[in-house]
């Protein structure tokens, strides 16, 4: 596969043969894949890797093993060049691919990655919206996630190529959406005729059972077994869905086989998902499985810090480091902690200093479940307007009941991480456009008319004290 003085598939594959047998075999799969070699030439051996990235982290992290492979295979000791394959698809330089992509050279479409607050909708035929938050660059890279994140951007890089299916498992709220919708983003920054299929486990399922209803299986599997790459949020839900088990076993079969790109995020490694037919089970097991861990503190506070910067604060160091040993887990809770902050700083109108940081997570009650949620959203809106929330949540759309629920709509965009397609299940399961639409309306609302505005920062401090 390479030309010149690069003699790269002999010594190449007895050397990875020899780095295999020495690790990991989920590192070897991530980190050698794309990785050779040349001849040796006065002692020195050149190693060519896919991009910057993995060349530094070759480097810095498997040079005893490469020494002792290169070593097995020459039989002499020699002395490795760490380069990138100039052959290679892609150079990224280093973690933030938002870098990368803006000093990008002609030959690379300069994508349009959304900005905060614009939402990026999929193309041509999906049915979810991204979050335009969730992009590499906002991702914090750390130990918890080094894999994770690395193993993603070579999908996104490559999809079909590198990693298929590449399975990502991990507890909730650490980062499996974000990270798959980065590989949305970037793929459709890049490539935006691509045909790309985000969408929940649940989604699927709940579209097979329609399609089953209204014996429209055809239009179903048409549409899914024709995209170029599907991911698949929270696949664990396919427990004890004998039917949907069966019909997604062939809808991967299809796209597996045409080399198209499958991505698979699950709250469980495949082998723990209950009831999970084996052969998919083996199936999802094929590509790479990753797990994401729990972030460390460093990783905490960086991620903290990132997530004010997205809404234009700078946190001081003491602010995040205090935050970042309230909330231990869930990066979830973490972010739902800045924004209580943040929130409550604006409020009390003071500076954001560990003191207000203290009163701010004291004042929630439960100083480690600092987040809003959508049911405190809506006690206070019910309250307000003196509605019953079995009313918010039927089909009737009189002004009586739709102005206080775009008010929810509206509150748990600002208040909670939901995507839209879950603060629209929570009220009757109105589409996602329902819901940008009642929390557009109601923004305007409150820049045109004073009195929206009161009643809505009245609403805010009942939800946030
Ligand atoms: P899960 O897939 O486990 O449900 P999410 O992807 O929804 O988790 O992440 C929960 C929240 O935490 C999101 O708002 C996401 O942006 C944020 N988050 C998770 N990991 C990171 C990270 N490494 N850097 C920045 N934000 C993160
Ligand atoms: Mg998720």
């Amino acid at each position: 596969m390479h030309s010149g003085e690069r003699v790269a598939t002999h010594p190449t594959a007895t050397f990875l043969r020899h780095v295999q047998a020495a690790i990991r075999e989920q590192q070897f799969d991530l980190w050698f894949r794309k990785v050779s070699i040349s001849d040796v030439t006065d002692g020195r051996v050149n190693l060519f890797c896919p991009n910057e990235f993995v060349r530094d982290w070759l480097n810095s992290n498997y040079l005893d093993a490469i020494l002792a492979a290169l070593t097995e295979t020459f039989a002499t000791a020699v002395q490795p060049t760490f380069l990138v394959d100039p052959n290679a698809l892609s150079t990224l330089a280093e973690h933030d691919l938002s870098t990368a992509i803006q000093r990008a050279p002609a030959t690379f479409a300069p994508p349009e990655l959304p900005h905060a607050g614009v939402v990026a909708t999929l193309s041509p035929h999906s049915d979810t919206v991204l979050h335009s938050d969730y992009t590499f660059s906002n991702f914090v890279v750390g130990n918890s996630n080094r894999f994770a994140h690395a193993a993603a951007s070579a999908v996104a890089d490559a999809p079909g190529k590198s990693y298929n299916p590449f399975f990502l498992h991990g507890s909730v709220g650490l980062g499996k959406t974000h990270l798959l919708q980065a590989i949305c983003h970037l793929i459709l920054a890049r490539t935006p005729s691509v045909n790309i299929l985000y969408l929940s486990c649940e989604s699927f399922i709940n579209q097979f059972i329609a399609a089953l209803e209204n014996s429209d299986l055809s239009a179903f599997r048409n549409k899914y077994r024709n995209v170029d790459i599907l991911l698949v949020d929270d696949i664990q839900l396919l427990a004890n869905k004998e039917r949907t088990q069966e019909e997604f076993f062939h809808t991967f079969n299809t796209l597996y086989n045409l080399g198209h790109q499958i991505v698979l995020s699950s709250d469980a490694p495949p082998k723990d998902i209950p009831t999970l037919q084996e052969r998919l089970v083996s199936r999802f097991k094929m590509g790479l499985v990753v797990e994401i861990a729990p972030p460390d503190f460093e990783t905490r506070v960086n991620i903290l810090k990132n997530k004010a910067r997205l809404r234009g604060h700078d946190l001081p160091t003491d602010v995040a480091n205090f935050l970042a040993e309230q909330v231990s887990t869930n990066i979830r809770e973490l972010e739902g902690s800045v924004t209580r902050l943040l929130g409550f700083a604006s409020l009390v109108n003071r500076p954001v200093t560990v003191d207000l940081a203290r009163e701010a997570m004291a004042d929630s009650g439960a100083a480690r479940a600092p987040v809003i949620t959508i049911h405190q959203i809506i006690a206070v809106v019910i309250r307000h307007f003196n509605v019953k929330l079995s009313d918010l949540q039927s089909k009737r759309r009189t002004q009586s009941l739709a102005y206080p629920r775009q008010v929810c709509m509206y509150l748990a965009r600002l208040h909670t991480n939901h995507s839209l397609e879950e603060i629209g299940g929570y009220f009757g399961g109105r589409d996602h456009t329902t819901v940008l639409y009642a929390a557009d309306k109601i923004s305007k609302l409150i820049e045109e008319n004073p009195a929206t505005q009161e009643m809505i920062r009245a609403l805010n401090r009942q939800i946030l004290t």
